[in-house]
């Protein structure tokens, strides 16, 4: 495949202009003037669709879903609703049936990449999905710059997964694969994503916190994605205090050498009473011994706050506490503070603020909070950190 994006134009009675992009990554199809586009990676799945003006995504897993936004008084929000097999189907086939039209007007080079997509049928794209499921458990979330990273599972779920907020990872037992489980999974990741690779520009080490490794096995796992995978991706994943709090400047350095570029830690607030609501106890001078050793080995930090936790009852003390701490904190270019709004995943939450006789705040609510959070931190980014809102609902993998 050429390092540089082919274009085809062609004029058709149907359709208008139709537009075929051959790129190093994917091949996008677009037509005008509607303004209709399927994108697809090398293997020829389709990737996401943006059809009749509504924004469609597809899942490794073959699950699709329409994102939509909606505006109100002058804010920004964005729904993700998952929709039927059959719509979806729908949608692909018009763009089979467009690049089987193009296809004999297309140099007979590019033919294999359009008889790739057009083999990606529901019923092959369905076993695809399959297949994902057979090696993954679900990815329950990344940080929003992770999306499309390549997520490798050297650890299952969460190994301390108390936190009364947060239900990603109850579905899982803690565990922590050997070295042969991380290359077995490795290669049925690699032999999964074929050409797709292509599209994934960064690893990702999953699940919740799989720094907790002891840090032999993790140099260990390290090693094995090198040699399976190569060097040129930087490493990504999330961290813990209670277990990140274990390792020193030192071993951050050798996990640097070894391509771990970034790692995200929820902090969720500076508020040490709104973190026992939240059944996080994370002691601050911790999460600042962490940052400095994290700096010190060479790795940038991702931080993330909870917007909208504990309501109006613990927004102030929330704001003010987690600005007291973000200011102790090394941050500096590279580093991410991440503003997460609060979406109710966990039952148990609601159970211990109705306890407490506190009103959960709704979406508008928690978007003046977002906001608010953002205008008192907004001088940390004179540092050259990037503060940004995470909306977990967006993320499909
Ligand atoms: S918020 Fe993080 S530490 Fe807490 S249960 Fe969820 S994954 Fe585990």
């Amino acid at each position: 495949m050429s390092k540089t994006a082919k274009i085809y134009q062609f004029d058709s009675l149907d359709y208008g202009k139709i537009l075929l992009t051959i790129k190093p990554h994917a091949v996008n199809l677009f037509t005008q003037p509607d303004n209709d586009l399927w994108t697809f990676d090398l293997e020829g799945r389709p990737i996401g669709m943006f059809i009749d003006g509504v924004n469609y995504r597809r899942t490794l897993s073959n699950h699709y879903f329409q994102k939509d936004r909606i505006c109100i008084d002058g804010e920004d929000y964005r729904n993700v609703n998952p929709i039927g097999l059959g719509i979806a189907e729908g949608l692909i086939v018009n763009a089979h049936k467009l690049l089987s039209d193009i296809r004999p007007k297309l140099p007979l080079e590019i033919h294999p990449m359009i008889d790739r997509i057009l083999s990606q049928n529901m019923p092959v794209l369905e076993k695809n999905g399959q297949a994902f499921n057979d090696i993954y458990l679900p990815i329950s979330i990344l940080p929003p710059d992770q999306y499309m990273a390549m997520v490798i599972q050297i650890t299952e779920g969460c190994n301390y997964n108390r936190c009364t907020f947060c239900n990603f990872y109850r579905d899982r037992p803690f565990k922590i694969k050997t070295a042969d489980e991380i290359e077995v999974h490795i290669d049925r990741v690699l032999d999964f994503l074929g050409e797709g690779i292509k599209l994934r520009k960064s690893i990702f080490l999953a699940d919740a916190n799989a720094l907790v490794m002891p840090q032999n096995r993790l140099m260990g796992a390290l090693e094995i994605i090198q040699k399976k995978i190569g060097s040129t991706r930087e490493i990504f994943s999330f961290i813990d205090v209670f277990t990140g709090i274990r390792k020193s400047s030192v071993d951050f350095s050798n996990l640097a050498d070894m391509g771990l570029k970034r790692v995200y830690l929820g902090i969720e607030s500076g508020d040490p009473e709104l973190l026992e609501l939240l059944h996080k106890p994370q002691f601050t001078d911790d999460i600042i011994d962490l940052a400095e050793n994290l700096k010190r080995g060479g790795i940038q930090l991702g931080v993330i706050f909870l917007t909208g936790a504990g309501g109006w009852d613990y927004h102030a003390q929330h704001m003010n506490n987690s600005q007291a701490l973000l200011e102790k904190l090394p941050l500096g270019k590279g580093d991410i503070i991440y503003l997460s709004e609060f979406y109710e995943t966990n039952p148990e939450y609601e159970t211990v603020l109705k306890k407490q006789g506190i009103l959960q705040p709704n979406r508008q609510d928690i978007r003046k909070m977002t906001l608010d959070f953002k205008s008192q931190i907004q001088e940390i980014s004179s540092k050259g950190v990037i503060i940004s809102t995470y909306d977990i609902q967006q993320f499909l993998y």
